[in-house]
């Protein structure tokens, strides 16, 4: 099977002979890849010309639904990817990791793009800045989508997710993408990409694969484009090092690899929870996906005294740990990619045995199930042991299999001075039953981390464990790890977007960001903006309230009926010793139910219900004699596009009878189209 690149909307297959990848397995040729002949600069052109512009044409909102909808559709053909990804050596749970892992991100992107960014292609950073004193000039940071391309180049371990989960925050913010899979694996990404493009669900442009080399794509890379590079270091740093990207500024986001730490605490004694728990850790992280994970732990750095123990059941452990054919049953660990990777790994390890002493290696004692160690790339799990962890070699090299080392420390300093030895990492967890130990451990080696895990007996069942990345959370670290971030939510979108300050006159500025501006214009007209439906209502539509004066009956009513009988409202002389009042204060959720009162209409109408309030102050005390008034506007709309409703986020602002703002928030509803 030769591997076709997908490119202006066309499949190409090079016609010159491409390099052979090989079944992981049983060590047959599966596949051939080369780009050989590809226009690359083509390439670039027809994702910015074309699928720039059509993917734009859209919001957010139906950005996040197209990703929904592939979701769904990927994942009815699931099966299919599983079928293959064996190939690639992995188990049914090491690819269920990996397509099932994939599609969900997918889902989470879609379900966070839709609650989290408005249904339009310009997005709010922050709130609105006051920078003048009358409020005429005013400023707001935006984001907007680049305008260019964003190229995506995976490692080989993740021929799915990795993918999946660049491509969701790409095609969320607006930007085209070009995959480009690492060579080993990408006969299951080009599977995954030929439904991708027969769905039909994403616009012309939106994304081109290429199989085999990039040529001189790079190069052609400019300062809207963007390139999300994960792999090793090296080739990250080579890749960087692009005179284009250099000269023109283009984004450049590197996930490499990493040496991460898992640190198991000075008080977990063997034989408890936590201490079974970091046993499990460590030994399914150098199992899972045969320790082919850029998150796996490949520094455990335990108390000296726990060394023959966390050995010892260490041991025990991987014993268990049956290995061969991935599609058998019973089979625990598969292969590694391909027999380049082993050759590699095997390599590394060697590196490894030259400086630190090997304290498990099954290889002699290789049992496989159903598999052929001659023609697969399989390899036994090693554990060493760094006698000299200050200078061991093992925060350094990275042996990209099942392998790991242990460490010794003495007290939590010499801990977290080990785990800063990896010079930054994706992951680390630390396992302990004290809070005190957690916290010195974390707060120690956080700034050294993406992301830590504190695991104990309370949240293992429920823990995602210390390899998972998962798309709410960032995925990247300093240093070695690359020194960018991955997805982690909507930050992940905002990576291909640009921040602008924007400044001008509030009128100008509402008119732009479409949100209302404060000191921007209000339309009071006749028809009370309760009484509009989604379609009729507009920004600025607005009500100027009557004024209530607020009386200590309110007061007192209010604290009888809420129960609420703090002494500030109900003791004139307890609240003139309290430093901010002076005399008895009105109940600030008092305010917010006379402001309703004041402001809605009561008939039944398209307003259907309201689901919160946002960013609520009480910026002044209200006292019994004040005459409020309330201001309430149409601040921001946002259309839902698969409900019968969109929502309404009105400007809300109390103010008492010098004009001086008591109160201010945003009231939220769901309005009725
Ligand atoms: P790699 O050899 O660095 O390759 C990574 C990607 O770069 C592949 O797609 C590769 O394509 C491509 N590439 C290599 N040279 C290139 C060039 N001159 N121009 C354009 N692209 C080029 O890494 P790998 O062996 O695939 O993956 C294993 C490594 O990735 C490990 O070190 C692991 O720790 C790291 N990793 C990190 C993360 C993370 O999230 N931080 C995740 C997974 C893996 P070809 O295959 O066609 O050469």
């Amino acid at each position: 099977m030769k591997l076709a690149s997908y490119a202006g909307g066309e499949w190409y297959r090079a016609s010159a002979a491409g390099k052979v990848l090989t079944h992981a397995v049983n060590g047959e040729a599966i596949a051939e890849i080369s780009s050989d002949g590809l226009d690359f600069a083509a390439v670039a052109d027809y994702a910015r010309r074309v699928g720039g512009p059509a993917l734009r044409r859209h919001s957010f909102h139906q950005r996040a639904l197209m990703l929904k909808e592939l979701a769904k559709y990927l994942m009815q053909r699931k099966e299919l990817f599983y079928q293959l990804s064996s190939a690639t050596g992995a188990t049914r749970s090491d690819s269920w990791i990996d397509i099932e892992g994939g599609i969900a991100t997918l889902f989470t992107y879609s379900g966070k793009g839709r609650r989290e960014l408005p249904n339009s292609n310009i997005c709010l950073d922050g709130p609105q800045e006051i920078i003048a004193r009358d409020n005429t000039f005013t400023a707001q940071h935006v984001y907007t989508p680049i305008q260019g391309v964003a190229v995506h180049i995976n490692a080989f371990n993740f021929p799915c997710w990795g993918m999946l989960e660049k491509l969701a925050p790409t095609l969320i913010a607006g930007v085209p993408a070009i995959v480009k899979p690492a060579s080993q694996t990408a006969y299951l990404t080009e599977l995954m990409f030929r439904h991708i493009v027969e769905s039909e669900i994403l616009p012309p442009g939106a994304v081109q694969l290429i199989c085999g080399s990039t040529g001189n794509l790079l190069d052609q890379l400019d300062f809207q484009d963007a390139v999300s590079f994960t792999g090793s270091a090296s080739t990250g740093l080579m890749l960087k090092k692009t005179p284009a990207i250099i000269d023109n500024s283009a984004r450049f986001f590197m996930e490499a690899d990493s040496l991460n730490c898992s640190i198991l605490g000075s008080d977990v004694e063997p034989g408890s929870a936590e201490f079974e728990l970091y046993i499990k850790e460590v030994a399914r992280e150098v199992t899972a996906k045969t320790g082919q994970k850029c998150t796996a732990i490949r520094r455990a750095i335990i108390p000296a005294e726990r060394l023959d123990a966390v050995t010892a059941a260490l041991a025990q452990r991987l014993a268990k740990t049956v290995i061969g054919n991935p599609a058998s049953e019973g089979v625990r660990m598969g292969a590694l990619a391909g027999m380049e990777q082993r050759a590699d790994v095997l390599a590394q390890v060697e590196k490894l045995r030259a400086e630190n002493e090997v304290l498990i290696d099954r290889s002699g004692e290789l049992e496989l199930v159903d598999a052929d160690a001659e023609r697969g790339a399989f390899m036994a799990p090693v554990i060493l042991h760094a006698t000299d962890p200050h200078r061991s070699n093992a925060h350094d090299v990275e042996a990209f299999g099942p392998v790991s080392t242990l460490m010794c420390y003495r007290d939590d300093d010499e801990a977290v001075a080990l785990a800063a030895c990896g010079k930054g990492s994706l992951v680390a967890s630390v396992i302990t039953a004290d809070a005190q130990v957690a916290t010195r451990l974390t707060t120690g080696i956080a700034a050294c981390h993406g992301r830590v895990l504190v695991l104990n007996q309370a949240c293992a069942g429920e823990s995602t464990g210390h390899g998972s990345p998962l798309p709410h959370l960032i995925h990247g670290g300093p240093g070695r790890a690359g020194g960018s971030e991955e997805m982690g939510g909507i930050r992940g979108v905002k990576h291909y977007m640009q921040r602008t300050a924007l400044q001008g006159s509030p009128d100008m500025l509402t008119a732009i960001t479409g949100c209302w501006m404060s000191g921007s214009e209000r339309r009071l007209d006749a028809v009370h903006p309760f009484k509009k439906r989604f379609n009729e209502l507009e920004i600025g539509d607005a009500v100027v309230t009557d004024k209530r004066e607020i009386t200590l009956a309110d007061i007192e009513a209010f604290a009888e009926l809420s129960g609420d009988k703090f002494y500030a409202h109900m003791d004139a002389a307890a609240a003139k010793r309290n430093p901010f009042f002076e005399d008895r204060v009105a109940h600030g959720y008092f305010l917010v139910s006379m402001a309703a009162g004041l402001f809605v209409w009561p008939g039944e109408g398209p307003v259907l219900a309201n689901y919160g309030l946002d960013h609520l102050r009480f910026a002044a005390p209200v006292y019994a004699g004040d005459i409020l008034q309330v201001q309430f506007t149409c601040k921001q709309m946002d259309n839902r596009e698969t409900e019968d409703y969109g929502e309404v986020r009105w400007d809300t602002t109390i103010v008492n009878q010098d004009d001086q703002v008591v109160a201010n928030y945003d009231v939220l509803t769901l309005v009725a189209k």
